[in-house]
């Protein structure tokens, strides 16, 4: 593996991957093949024992995808990096391989909905239960582990109320109980916070956000100790089989040359438009990890290196007029996903999160009158005239 650097903007460009391994070709090739030829009978004997090295089929390793594998271990400090067709396989993929029947998962109280709902469909089908805890203090969130408890799984920011838990306290409770903490770190990247930096053990991505950054790719990263993410190779990878196909992952490294250039517009924009939309008249409320009113200021300013490109707020009015609100729009697209060049805006009640039962949904912040935008990088003024014209007409 190519030289760790210490400066993410350089391993974004240079890690997991050396010109002089590939014939000197600037970019990793793709290796759009699914499977790898064997000199003779006994050296594919050979690799399926392990006693050789190399390529065997794509579902078990490709170099592309290893290319990616290695650069997202050195972009979140963790040992090795697997990668997925989805952030939802990355997620599935952790998740089972680290529970069995009747084990209990303590999760943060918000949750992307897909992973709500494979949460409730392991408690249905295999009894998993799961708890959700506000996680607002180490007392709050230690009365929720129970002797059965085989993880703790954190969004942060939550999707989509932006609330921010603290993960070096998370970490330090899970490890007097001897568990570990999978950190779901979509909304950051690994450019705004690292989770394994401040003590929790696997990191989940949907690469399909701010990693890929320009809408055209879904794929999920799962980074962690060489050890567990073996374990998951060989098992709910391998088995289940939601790999990435070599050619996302080609557009993901791509992708990521551009990681932290493209976060700070995305950043520079959302402050912006957060300081635009929290005095408009129409706005009640407003949730942005940059708002140093925001009561969880203190542990953005602990564990991320800037607000992000997230803002969610809440309009004056009905559910009606949140979707007159998207309607009046006139190049600030209507879509879920986030992190892409366009912005993109939903309304997660009835879109991302409404898979979520009403009550359930409620009680994590998400009414019928929350908007989530996605800041692009465009030119913030045009952001920001379109969503003011926009609110104007409710
Ligand atoms: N985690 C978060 C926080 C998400 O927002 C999403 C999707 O929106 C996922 C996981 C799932 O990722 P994917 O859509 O790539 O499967």
């Amino acid at each position: 593996m190519a030289k760790r650097f210490k400066h993410l903007e350089t391993s974004v460009i240079h890690d997991g991957y050396d010109a002089k391994d590939m014939l000197g070709s600037l970019t990793p090739p793709l290796f759009q093949t699914s499977t790898f030829t064997f000199a003779t009978a006994e050296q594919g004997e050979r690799r399926f024992s392990g006693d050789e090295e190399g390529y065997i089929y794509s579902r078990i390793g490709n170099p592309t995808v290893t290319a990616l594998e290695e650069r997202m271990a050195a972009l979140e400090h963790g040992e090795r990096g697997l990668a997925f067709g989805s952030g939802m396989a990355a997620v599935s993929a952790v998740l089972i391989a680290l529970t069995k029947a009747n084990d209990h998962i303590v999760c943060s109280s918000g949750l992307y909905g897909c992973t709500f709902d494979l949460l409730s469909m392991m408690e249905e089908k295999y009894v998993i239960t799961h708890s959700l805890s506000n996680m607002n203090s180490a007392d709050e969130l230690r009365k929720c582990i129970k002797p059965e408890t085989a993880c703790i799984y954190v969004e942060t920011p939550i999707n989509p109320t932006m609330k921010l838990i603290d993960l070096a306290m998370v970490a330090k409770v899970a490890k007097e109980f001897a568990i570990p903490v999978v950190v779901d770190n979509t909304f950051c990247s690994p450019y705004i916070q690292r989770p394994l930096d401040l003590g929790c053990d696997i990191v989940v991505h949907s690469a399909t956000k701010y990693i890929g950054g320009h809408g055209d790719v879904i794929a999920g990263l799962v980074v962690g100790s060489k050890d567990f993410l073996d374990t998951v190779q060989m098992s709910t990878q391998k088995d289940i089989g939601g790999i990435i196909s070599p050619f996302d992952a080609w557009l993901l490294i791509r992708g990521l040359k551009t990681l932290p250039v493209r976060l700070d517009r995305h950043c520079d924009n959302a402050e912006q438009i957060f300081t635009k939309l929290k005095d408009h008249p129409k706005v009640a409320s407003i949730y942005y990890p940059g708002d140093q009113a925001n009561p969880s200021y203190a542990i953005m300013e602990k564990q991320m290196k800037r607000g992000g490109g997230m803002i969610s707020f809440e309009i004056k009015g009905t559910k009606q007029d949140a979707q007159a609100m998207l309607n009046a729009l006139s190049f600030v697209k209507i879509a879920v996903s986030l992190g892409d060049a366009e912005t993109l805006i939903e309304h997660p009640a009835t879109m991302t999160h409404a898979v979520i039962p009403e009550a359930f949904r409620l009680e994590m912040g998400i009414t019928d009158q929350l908007i989530r935008l996605s800041v692009g990088l465009e030119k913030w003024e045009d952001v920001w005239d379109d969503l003011k014209q926009a609110l104007d007409k409710i």
